[in-house]
């Protein structure tokens, strides 16, 4: 198996240093993998004048799966749109056809007191969000800025076609038919017309999955009800934007977003697995990071790709051990417990394996 290894910006290398200690450590043990790495985001930037140098997607479009860390900085914030780090990003989705975006919500019971939300709401919590991550109003023709009337409008198109919503349809139903199979789709059709349609082929697709309980909210309700009562949700599909607010308003219920891991697959299963924060230039270079949402990436790397759930639940067993001992990187710390730094936390999760 050849794994892209992108470290990307801020602590993006921090962090992807302690997930490739583990692959490593798979390595040592027997495991066949191959990592090659190049930059991507600011650091493309720098190296080729491009966020997604053309190396770096050649790499990735060999490999069988990408590991990234982060991409985005402040020094980059004032270049054109298209240099932007998250432009790199957007664009390596786009090419290599990641339509799927996997984001578990798992709560740790040990973590259950770094959650802003009541213990009792969030303990025992085990939610998949399945966001669709190539298409939406990210994506839609036409967009820009123009002056209309003597003033300037804003407008970006929000766009699904049939084919876009069945493909992350069938990815949501088969994983919630090895979840609880429930599956909640999120949309807002009483006011969009994409969504109309989303929800239509929802229907439509719900019909080979007759075991599957299919269910519908709109989107401002599923905002509340995520943090009213999470726990009644199983499996979620919604388009890319409401994906993107939802997932990371439910990452928060699990105390740190630190801790959670995403997988964006296409449709063979080929995947790029990163953590779902960003680069955290506030604490990049400090070795303080969490990188257990990068091990547990790799984790999902495991189960999704290389279809080897049995590695993949010895990753996630490491890390359940740390946690259990005791070690906690600062954004996860309570009174009690032993506050460790990035590469300690790598290293302890490389013994616990
Ligand atoms: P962020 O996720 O980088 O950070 C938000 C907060 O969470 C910060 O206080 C940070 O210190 C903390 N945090 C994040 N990851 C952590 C970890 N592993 N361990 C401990 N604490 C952690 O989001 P932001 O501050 O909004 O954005 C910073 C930069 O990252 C921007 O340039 C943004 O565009 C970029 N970004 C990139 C991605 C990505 O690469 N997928 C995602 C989101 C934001």
């Amino acid at each position: 198996m050849k794994i892209a290894v992108l470290p990307g910006d801020g602590i993006g290398p921090e962090i992807v240093a302690q997930a490739v200690k583990v692959l490593e450590a798979l390595r040592a043990d027997g495991a066949k993998i191959e990592m090659e790495s190049a930059p991507i985001g600011g650091a493309g930037y720098d190296a080729a004048g491009d966020p997604l140098p053309d190396a770096t997607l050649k790499l990735a479009r060999a490999a069988d799966a990408v590991l990234l860390g982060a991409v985005g900085g402040v020094q980059y914030d004032t270049l054109e749109r298209p240099l932007r780090p998250e432009r790199g990003l957007l664009r390596i989705r786009k090419e290599l056809n990641l339509f799927a975006n996997l984001r578990p919500a798992l709560l740790y019971p040990e973590l259950a007191g770094a959650s802003s939300l009541k213990p009792e709401v969030v303990a025992g919590l085990d939610l998949m969000i399945v966001r669709e991550l190539t298409g939406d109003v990210y994506f839609g023709q036409p967009r820009g800025i123009e002056v209309r009337n003597g003033e300037r409008v804003g407008f970006n198109t929000m766009l699904y076609s049939e084919s876009e919503v069945r493909r992350v349809a069938h990815v949501a139903f088969d994983i919630a038919m090895k979840r609880g199979k429930r599956l909640c789709s999120v949309e807002k059709s009483n006011v969009l017309e994409c969504s109309e349609l989303w929800k239509e082929v929802m229907i439509e697709v719900a019909k080979d999955y007759p075991a599957v309980e299919l269910s519908h909210m709109y989107v401002d309700n599923a905002a509340m009800q995520i943090i009213r009562a999470p726990k009644q949700f199983d499996t979620m599909v919604t388009g890319n934007i409401f994906g993107d607010i939802l997932s990371d308003a439910a990452s928060m219920l699990s105390g740190s977003i630190g801790m959670l891991p995403s997988a964006s697959l296409d449709e063979h299963n080929k995947g790029m697995y990163e953590p779902i924060h960003g680069s955290a230039p506030d604490i990049a270079g400090k070795d303080m990071a969490n990188p257990l949402a990068t091990i547990l990436s790799v984790a999902m790397m495991y189960r999704y790709t290389f279809a080897d759930l049995a590695t993949a639940d010895r990753i996630e067993n490491a890390v359940k051990k740390v946690i259990a001992e005791g070690y906690r990187t600062g954004d996860i710390w309570t009174e009690g417990t032993q506050k460790v730094s990035c590469s300690t936390m790598g290293d302890a999760v490389v013994k616990a394996l």
